[in-house]
């Protein structure tokens, strides 16, 4: 994966260049750490251009949009994939671990939809997300907030996978982090191979969760004691996540 690749490649580079990794001062105890502001790089949405573009993409599939139902159909496309590729904001709030739990922290089945950079279509399913805490602790839902940053683009699960894992092993410093994806691609289910119902799982591991096969067998050992729901009914099931974008007009449609 070109992206471990390139962080392997800084670590060598830094290490030529004698670079020592600065690390943040330890905040005092008990002094309040500023949330980290999660946001995407702004990018230029140009609706009107997409909209054109799948007006043009349609008719050169011989598909007749001069019909009441169909004329606002590339609008729609339009604003769809906009939103699915639009991450909401969040504030990665961490809390001290004063409790000093040591124990596995889990969010199982947080409902996934991404798109598949191979042929747009969507990928849905769930990611189970487990973390061993060191000295800080995350609001629960903020597990949930890191999946949905790294699927509202255009993706491969085994990348999506392994970010979410490395984001947090990152910004949360944890002892073990694990992430688990299952998920359906409508690229195999609709087209293709149509293998309808056929799901594909991908697994990240770091620190404690990798090395340690006691940890590692509770990580999965917990995953699986809990009853999956199946694709399908996770999808009827699950609430929305897309619920409050703004870029979410025509809910109808959704
Ligand atoms: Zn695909």
């Amino acid at each position: 994966m070109s992206y471990r690749f390139d962080r392997v490649l800084l670590g060598r580079l830094a290490e030529l260049l004698s670079v020592q990794p600065v690390k943040a001062a330890e905040p005092v105890r008990g002094f309040p750490r500023p949330a980290l502001r999660v946001v995407e790089p702004a990018r230029e949405v140009d609706l009107i251009t997409a909209e054109e573009a799948a007006a043009a993409f349609l008719v050169a599939l011989g598909i007749d949009l001069d019909t009441e139902s169909l004329a606002a159909t590339p609008a729609r496309m339009a604003r769809a994939y906009a939103e699915m590729f639009a991450p909401r904001p969040f504030d990665l709030t961490t809390f001290p671990n004063d409790a000093r739990y040591d124990e596995l922290i889990i969010a199982r089945s947080i409902p996934l939809h991404s798109v598949c950079e191979h042929h747009l279509l969507p990928f849905v399913g769930v990611a189970h997300v487990g973390y061993l805490p060191g000295e800080r602790i995350l609001g629960l839902s903020k597990l949930a907030r890191v999946v949905e940053l790294f699927a509202r683009r255009p993706q491969v699960q085994e990348r999506l996978t392994q970010q979410v894992a490395d984001w947090l092993q990152d910004q949360l410093e944890p002892r073990g982090v694990g992430v688990v994806v299952e998920a359906e691609h409508l690229c195999m289910t609709v087209r293709g191979v149509r293998a309808p119902g056929g799901s594909t799982v991908t697994s990240a591991l770091h620190g404690q969760l990798r090395h340690n096969a006691a940890s590692r067998a509770e990580f999965f050992t917990l995953i699986a004691a809990h009853q999956q729901p199946d694709v399908d009914q996770g999808r009827l099931t699950q609430p929305n996540p897309y619920e409050d974008n703004p870029l979410s007009q025509d809910k109808a449609y959704s």
